[in-house]
């Protein structure tokens, strides 16, 4: 799993630098916007430290190809998950279509960074995971809202993938903690 870390400027409105005390949940949305890539949407936080277009920004932002871009470090907050922001990791996801779908190479980014996070903060992927959706009712991420089978299917992989790989290959975890 590569992580580029491509840090928001710290400004007002997308890295306000709140320390983030406790984490609890893993928060994953969509972007809405189908066909956009994981660095454009980064660079649409980046702009939004003008002040006029609003709050917005996420920890990290998986692309199509499967490519992790972390905007946010995790002990601050980010704008993504409204109340949930005080306790949450928020990852946005890119999608080619309107439906919401993720690529397979998105999914699979998706799970290894779950995973890791799941083992670094101690959590549950099976409770601790959640939508934007569990939390507002928004429709978001749209596919795993018109489809919560394959949502708690998604949580599982994340089970199974932090006892198959992560626990046997301690190197996996040690190699995440470095970047
Ligand atoms: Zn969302």
């Amino acid at each position: 799993m590569m992580i580029t870390k491509m840090l928001l400027t710290p400004n007002n409105y997308s890295r306000p630098q709140i320390p983030l005390k406790r984490v609890t949940k893993i928060a994953v949305h969509y972007v809405g916007n189908a066909g956009s890539s994981a660095e454009g949407n980064r660079n649409y936080f980046e702009s939004l430290k003008d002040g006029k277009h609003g709050y917005a920004s996420s920890h990290y932002i998986v692309g199509l190809k499967g490519e992790i871009i972390q905007c946010v470090p995790e002990n601050e907050w980010a704008y993504c998950t409204n109340e949930a922001n005080a306790y949450s990791i928020s990852i946005e996801n890119c999608h080619p279509k309107d439906d919401g779908k993720f690529t397979e190479k998105t999914r699979q980014s998706l799970t290894e960074l779950c995973a890791d996070i799941c083992v670094r903060y101690g959590l549950d992927p099976l409770k601790d995971i959640i939508r934007h959706y569990d939390v507002t009712g928004k429709l978001c991420p749209l596919y795993w809202v018109n489809h919560p089978q394959n949502f708690a299917a998604f949580k599982q992989e994340v089970k199974d993938f932090i006892e198959k790989v992560i626990i046997n290959n301690e190197q996996f975890v040690l190699k995440n903690e470095k970047e």
